[in-house]
């Protein structure tokens, strides 16, 4: 049987629980102990797809093809770990398979209620995840303390206290300790009524992690342990960071492990070793050389929309030893514009990343031209590839009007559409590939040396239309190569030009599998061309 730890967070959200959890989990695992996080989120959709990544933050895609929370690419970036649908679930899919269990009578008569009902569907979901060879599941629960709809969700784990014991049990609960200005004093009240909050549904915190802009004294820490009821050395400082990056390395110093494997009643490894994760934030913070990507999208609100992209810059910051600055640049922003070489002027390579929908994406289409025609390094991801390929058949190809059948479905040349299947019947508005395929890549491309020179690759897709194959052919004729395709040859995977420094575009997203130590081979050589021409200017 596993142990549990479980996160929660109060005062407000964004405090980063998402990282704290991935950090803590790392850490865990640097013990010694096989971990598995888990992300269980109180809102009633059934699962992210849906929801406006510009509100809610980026669609994190599984291998499996789950869309889930943004905190599993945290979760997978820290614990270098590949995880699944099981990993994430939401209060929509514990209610819609709780009324589907009602639906076929399972209750036998009963008043199907919140607790047990619920509250047991909740821990099924969180036991339904444990192997054999788990000694630790980390469980973190979206939301604040204090939302209603996350009540459910703490009542289960305080169950799961009482049937479990102390000894299988852990309580983290990050908090915020707001520093006020104008007395230049740190607060402890909101976390009092934070833990309060807490305490009064029947759960005692094991340890606090207090979120601060500044440094937490010992006063501070006994007064928080004292109205909190947890021993001082439980409560924890969490300052703000230069990198997300550092979380673990600073939790480790305040000995969190430790005091979680101490009282879960586990052997610490004492010689844990994280040099290479030091070694790698050391280097992030030490980058003297900058190059600067632009990446042109949609921008209602930046904030999480991207987050994965911008964690595999990170990562290829590194690995190419310069520090990468992004620019956002708003495509409708260039769609007005005969001044676009001025929004690329400090550019060392230009991004289009995926998207839904039409707004903005002539002002896309004129940023890639701008990209080919000046030979500035292009990366195109999924929908930024399609839109690489009807540019190139606007300007390259001649072909008036081409578009895809999202933007214009009367277009004249649907060099982007939803294909039939097998049985040559269109899907009923098309559904979503989603998640791991694998595709073949052609020797001799610059696709081919990028990923090392193996033939068959896996990426995870999200995206409902496809490269039109009856355009191949002329697209092939005129310097646009196939590097990358289905196994059965149908699917376009991934397009390159020849004569242009660096220009690709792949249909799946290869930011989700990019890693701290292992920066996705395209981020890397992509960095490295700006950072080629950055030099050469
Ligand atoms: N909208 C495009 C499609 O559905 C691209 C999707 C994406 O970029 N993720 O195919």
């Amino acid at each position: 049987m596993p142990k549990y730890i479980f996160v929660t967070g109060g005062v407000v959200s964004s405090l980063g629980k998402g990282i704290a959890t991935s950090s803590i989990g790392l850490l865990i695992k640097r013990h010694g102990f096989n971990v598995k996080p888990l992300k269980l989120d109180p809102y009633l959709n059934v699962d992210p797809g849906t929801m406006n990544p510009f509100q809610h933050g980026e669609v994190f895609v599984t291998d499996d093809g789950a869309e889930t929370d943004l905190d599993l690419g945290h979760y997978e970036r820290f614990l270098n770990q590949n995880l699944s649908r099981k990993n994430n679930a939401t209060a929509g899919q514990i209610y819609e398979s709780l009324i589907q269990k009602e639906r076929r009578g399972d209750f036998l008569g009963k008043t199907v209620q919140v607790v047990p009902h619920l509250t047991d569907e909740i821990k099924l979901r969180i036991k339904e995840l444990v192997e054999d060879e788990d000694d630790i599941i980390i469980v973190e629960i979206g939301g604040t303390v204090g939302d209603i709809e996350s009540l459910p969700f703490l009542e289960a784990i305080r169950q799961m206290r009482l049937e479990l014991g102390e000894q299988n049990t852990f309580f983290i609960h990050v908090t915020l300790v707001p520093y006020i200005k104008s007395i230049g004093e740190l607060k402890t009240k909101p976390t009092q009524h934070s833990v309060m909050k807490l305490r009064e549904i029947g759960i005692q915190p094991d340890l606090i992690i207090c979120r601060s802009e500044r440094k937490i004294g010992d006063e501070i820490r006994e007064k928080i342990s004292l109205f909190t009821n947890v021993p001082k050395e439980r409560v924890v400082e969490m300052r703000d960071l230069p990198t997300i990056y550092k979380a673990p390395l600073i939790l480790h110093r305040e000995k969190v492990d430790h005091n979680i494997l101490k009282k879960l009643g586990l052997p610490p490894n004492h010689g844990i070793d994280l040099s290479d994760w030091k070694a790698f934030v050391d280097r992030l913070l030490h980058l003297t050389d900058r190059v600067k990507i632009g990446i042109v999208g949609k921008y209602v609100d930046v904030k999480d929309s991207y987050k994965s992209i911008s964690e595999a810059f990170i990562h290829a910051s590194v690995s190419n030893d310069v520090k990468v600055e992004l620019k956002y640049i708003d495509s409708e922003d260039l769609e007005g514009t005969d001044k676009i070489d001025e929004f690329f002027k400090d550019v060392d390579g230009i991004l289009v990343p995926g998207g839904f929908g039409s707004r903005g994406i002539e002002g896309k289409i004129k940023a890639i031209q701008f990209a080919r025609e000046n030979k500035i390094p292009f990366f195109g991801i999924c929908l930024g590839m399609q839109l690489a390929s009807i540019e190139f058949a606007r300007h390259v190809l001649g072909l008036k009007g081409a578009n895809s059948t999202e933007f214009d479905p009367k277009t004249p040349h649907p060099i982007i559409t939803i294909l039939p299947d097998k049985k040559g019947v269109t899907k009923m508005g098309g559904t979503l590939r989603k998640g791991a395929y694998p595709a073949i890549l052609k020797p001799g491309t610059m696709t081919y040396d990028i990923y090392g020179r193996v033939r068959e690759i896996s990426e995870r897709h999200r995206h409902r239309y496809e490269f039109n194959p009856a355009y191949r052919l002329i697209f092939e004729r005129n310097g646009m190569v196939v590097s990358g395709e289905s196994p059965d040859g149908v699917l376009v995977e991934i397009i390159e030009l020849k004569d242009h420094p660096f220009f690709i575009g792949v249909q799946f997203h290869p930011e989700f599998k990019s890693r701290p130590m292992r920066p996705h081979p395209i981020f890397h050589h992509f960095v490295k061309a700006a950072k080629n021409r950055r030099f050469s200017r």
